[in-house]
């Protein structure tokens, strides 16, 4: 029972995973009396993932890049590659085990902020009015190791989401004894491959994710998105026959796997966290059914005032790649900044209207046409100048740029994927009668695919 009006702590972070540590070690080394308790259920940091986005010299994470690539490739199974390059910007990879390390040094040197591992979080509820001082300010959270009372809490562990499509991948860096032929999809010495080999079929769209990370070794991935979360050992085999097509079999005596990652990121989040009979996105939680069991009723924890959702789980992936790293980073930084002023944390900036749109425009177009999408990927990457399709993906998109990307794409699919009154207005502008007869007569997307997935949730992890 609370005696006394003090909080444990200023800020409490449930989940110190890439979002919960980045803000943590931010704290750790920001000019405040700010005392901080970070929460997670594992009990040790192991190299489960490595993290890549595009940046310039001058960002505070330099030292962790332990690779970084100038040119990138786009390739589509029998076409041609597109080796994309912008100046002063390159592809930048850190390692998890190195972005854990980094983070917990910078905890450790503060005696204010605590990481405790091996803790579930759990329930997170309102202090009740009339044991916390100004009434409704405070949060009380339930743990395995007892509760934690704080005004704030940034809440980061993962929860259930219902997307329009699921970026399923799975990964091996492999040793490879000089033998994986990266000329096979395009990528010339020296090059990261990005989107390569890319095929695509009723079901979606596969791709081949190839980072070099020396002579003998390379991060080989293989990828999917797909309407449904696809099962782990699905992924996995196309991994396995990735690697073998590249010279690099597992199981040969020239290759040995080093580590291994793999993922299923929500793609265009559907905020809707009630049952998914009549939802028809389906839903998938990347979290272990024990973590769900600890994490009780934090799906609502967002509408408690003081908690505030962050990373994966509160909108940090951008809904049409997946990428993350840098966005976390970015509001790590802010939210830290305005804490360390005395103000409440932060969640993740609103999309902007029109990247929301174009973001959902282009995964509706890839559901409704799931075999044509190597050829939109492929369209792009041929028909955009690199700048301009780096600016898309990195979140600094100017109009021209948009207009570009959609000037490169097969009109009709996306036309059709406007909403219907938007659709209308298209159709009356246009003035060749061939589409505008087209354009009448399609079926909406939303309405096809609310028949295919009307099912109950069900966890389709691995
Ligand atoms: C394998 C992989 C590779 C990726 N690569 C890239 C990339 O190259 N570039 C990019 O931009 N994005 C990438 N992403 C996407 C994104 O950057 C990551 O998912 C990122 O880790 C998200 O950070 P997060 O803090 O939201 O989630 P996480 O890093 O998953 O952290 C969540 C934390 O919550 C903890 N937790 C769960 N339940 C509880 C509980 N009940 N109590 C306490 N703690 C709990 C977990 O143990 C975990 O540590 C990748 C994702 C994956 C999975």
């Amino acid at each position: 029972m609370l005696r006394t009006p003090e909080y444990d702590a200023d800020l409490v972070i449930l989940g110190a995973g890439g979002a919960g540590l980045a803000l943590a070690s931010r704290l750790a080394q920001a000019a405040t009396s700010l005392r901080v308790i970070a929460v997670d259920v594992r009990t040790e940091y192991t190299d489960d993932r490595s993290w890549c986005f595009w940046a310039d010299d001058a960002h505070d994470l330099r030292p962790i890049v332990s690779r970084e690539w100038s040119d990138w490739t786009y390739q589509a199974v029998g076409g041609p590659a597109h080796a994309h390059r912008v100046d002063g910007e390159t592809y930048q990879y850190v390692r998890g085990a190195d972005f854990y390390a980094h983070a917990r040094t910078l905890i450790e040197a503060s005696d204010r902020v605590e990481l405790r591992l091996g803790v579930a979080a759990g329930e997170v509820r309102p202090l009740h009015p009339s044991i916390s001082r100004p009434a409704g300010e405070g949060v009380i959270v339930s743990t395995s190791a007892g509760e934690i009372t704080a005004r704030w809490v940034v809440d980061t562990r993962p929860r259930r989401t219902a997307a329009m499509l699921f970026q399923c991948f799975s990964g091996a860096e492999v040793e490879h004894g000089g033998a994986l032929d990266l000329e096979a999809l395009g990528i010339a010495p020296g090059a990261a491959g990005l989107m390569t080999g890319m095929r695509a079929d009723a079901d979606g769209l596969g791709f081949v994710y190839v980072l070099p990370l020396s002579d003998f070794t390379a991060l080989v991935e293989w990828t999917r998105f797909s309407p449904t979360p696809l099962r782990a050992s699905e992924v996995r085999a196309g991994r396995d026959a990735a690697l073998a097509a590249l010279g690099a079999p597992l199981g040969a005596p020239h290759v040995r796997v080093l580590r291994e990652e793999a993922g299923v990121l929500p793609m265009g989040r559907v905020p809707d966290q009630r049952p998914a009979r009549g939802n028809r996105f389906r839903r998938f939680s990347s979290v272990p059914p024990a973590a769900h069991a600890a994490n009780g009723t934090h799906e609502n924890a967002g509408s408690i005032p003081g908690v505030v959702v962050a990373g994966a789980a509160g909108g940090a992936l951008r809904d049409a790649s997946g990428y993350a790293f840098a966005r976390i980073q970015a509001w790590a930084r802010d939210c830290a900044d305005r804490l360390a002023r005395g103000e409440a944390p932060i969640g993740h900036p609103p999309e902007p209207f029109i990247r929301r749109q174009m973001d959902r425009i282009f995964l509706q177009a890839l559901r409704a046409h799931p075999e044509r999408t190597a050829d939109y990927f492929a369209a792009m990457a041929r028909g955009v100048a690199p700048a301009r399709l780096l600016r898309f993906l990195t979140d600094r998109a100017r109009l021209s740029d948009l207009l570009a990307i959609i000037a490169s794409l097969p009109l009709l699919p996306f036309l059709a994927q406007l909403p219907d009154r938007s659709r209308a207005l298209a159709a009356s502008s246009v003035r060749r009668p061939d589409l505008v007869r087209a354009l009448r007569g399609v079926r909406p997307e939303s309405a096809a695919a609310s028949e295919a997935t009307a099912e109950p949730l069900e966890q389709v992890a691995s």
